[in-house]
């Protein structure tokens, strides 16, 4: 064994406790830091011959790179729609990498059980069926990405072909009808070979995100055959929710694959007074729920729900001598695009035991809260004004000054960060509110800085 490494080994129970007092300052310190911190000048450093050892690693690491991080995790970060890491969270990361489980199969481990009664925590969380199976993947974009390729499979199904074998060649022109679809829809297409020009859009009334269920209606009707509809549960700029329960009802004349994109609008399903956003959901045939962003895990983790794991299996199997043949049951690579996969359904397993579906509630209650009184200040402040009304937690304001001078502003004071978007041709600002830390008082602190940059 490599000296540095045995040394490590020996040293490991110090080594772990440096890196948790190490963390622990991080968080302590995480009001403090720099919501957003430009991007670093550092010259690359060559790759150390003999290594330095996990101490002196840390070291460098701390003085090297730290610094430049952002305060993405703490409670004025706006921008995109980002979650931070909850303390039960946490633990569940570290552990998930202690144990290093290659989540895969249930020939050596139960990390996949572990992972099964996750799923059907979340599926409880949301208020879905039992007949929805559900696996961990990286993220949303990945999560639309698997719910789209079994939709592309289930096309296959209804003209005879399995694209899974065949190739996407085989299914002939394909329809995609979407409201107002999050990019990753266009990006998981031109991934699943359907091709990001397939993607047709239907109208929105004035003023909403949400699809005209009619101009829907009209659009299946003219694409004549079995489509693929994406619903969108939680636009980015305006959270606004498509009719999940007209649009399945449109399924008595039309035949399509329902997928709905509830990303991050899904967890409206956890507060009675916002659930209706949500109904329906159970309708559809696949869901995307993001997890690092509102169940506050770290990244990377979504959850991708389906009633069709037979198709799911038929895309990613995995075959092979040494593997378990893909039964009624199958481990967990016969359904993801990867094979080997990290444990991450353990920081969603360890946030849920610790706060329940109560704390997870009162999460998204008080982010709601915070982007209405985040909103009702921005009607106050002197050249600005909401795009649209603050229908669940995301703030979507324009600015009489510049939107790219008022942003370099705020961000240049560390208080926050905010991401820029155009929203129906007009330049403007998000702000996201989805970490469990934040509270009134940070709302305040951010609405002083855009005073500032507005006013001086
Ligand atoms: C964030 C988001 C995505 C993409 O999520 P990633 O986690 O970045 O892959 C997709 N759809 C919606 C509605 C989102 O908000």
């Amino acid at each position: 064994m490599d000296s540095r490494l045995a040394a490590d080994l020996g040293d490991l129970p110090d080594l772990l406790t440096a890196a948790r007092d190490y963390a622990a300052g991080i968080l302590d310190g995480l009001d403090d830091r720099p919501a957003a911190v430009p991007p670093s000048d550092a010259v690359p450093m060559p790759l150390p011959a003999g290594g330095l050892g996990a101490a002196k690693a840390l070291e460098l690491f701390r003085d090297r790179w730290a610094p430049g991080f952002s305060g993405s995790a703490g409670p004025r970060y706006l921008g995109f729609v980002t979650g931070g890491a909850t303390p039960a969270a946490l633990l569940g990361d570290w552990l998930t990498g202690t144990f290093d489980q290659n989540a895969c199969t249930r020939q050596d481990s139960s990390a996949v059980d572990l992972e099964r009664e996750t799923v059907a925590w979340l599926r409880s969380l949301f208020g879905l069926k039992d007949d929805f199976s559900g696996t961990f993947v990286t993220g949303a974009t990945m999560s639309n990405t698997v719910g789209l390729a079994i939709g592309r499979e289930w096309l296959g199904e209804r003209r005879g072909v399995s694209v899974a074998r065949q190739g996407v060649a085989a299914l002939g022109d394909v329809t995609v009808l979407s409201g107002s679809p999050h990019s990753s829809v266009y990006k998981a297409l031109s991934m699943l070979g359907i091709g990001r020009d397939q993607l047709r859009t239907v109208p929105v009334p004035a003023g909403r995100e949400a699809v005209d269920v009619d101009a829907l209606d009209a659009a299946l009707s003219e694409a004549g055959g079995p489509a693929i509809v994406v619903a969108n549960a939680g636009t980015v700029n305006t959270v606004d929710f498509d009719d999940l329960r007209a649009i399945a009802a449109l399924k008595h004349r039309h035949d399509f694959w329902l997928h709905v994109d509830a990303a991050f609008g899904g967890f409206a399903a956890l507060v009675p007074e916002h659930r209706h956003l949500v109904d329906g959901l159970d309708l559809a045939d696949s869901i995307c729920v993001d997890l690092h962003k509102w169940l506050n895990v770290p990244y990377d983790a979504a959850i991708q729900f389906t009633r069709r794991q037979d198709l799911q299996v038929s895309i990613f199997q995995n075959a092979a001598a040494y593997l378990t043949a893909p039964g009624t049951d199958p481990d967990l690579f016969h359904l993801t695009p990867e094979n080997s996969r990290r444990l991450r359904a353990l920081p969603a397993w360890f946030a849920l035991a610790a706060y329940g579906a109560d704390g997870h509630r009162e999460i998204v209650e008080r982010s709601i809260a915070l982007a209405r009184r985040f909103g009702d200040a921005v009607a106050t402040l002197p050249g600005a004004r909401l795009l649209s009304p603050v229908r669940l937690n995301v703030v979507c304001l324009a600015t009489d000054r510049d939107v790219a001078a008022v942003l370099k502003a705020v961000v240049a004071s560390g208080e926050t960060f905010l991401t820029p978007t155009v929203y129906n041709g007009v330049p403007a600002l998000r702000a996201a509110f989805s970490n469990w830390r934040t509270r009134a008082a940070d709302v305040d602190r951010v609405i002083a800085v855009l005073r500032e940059a507005l006013t001086s």
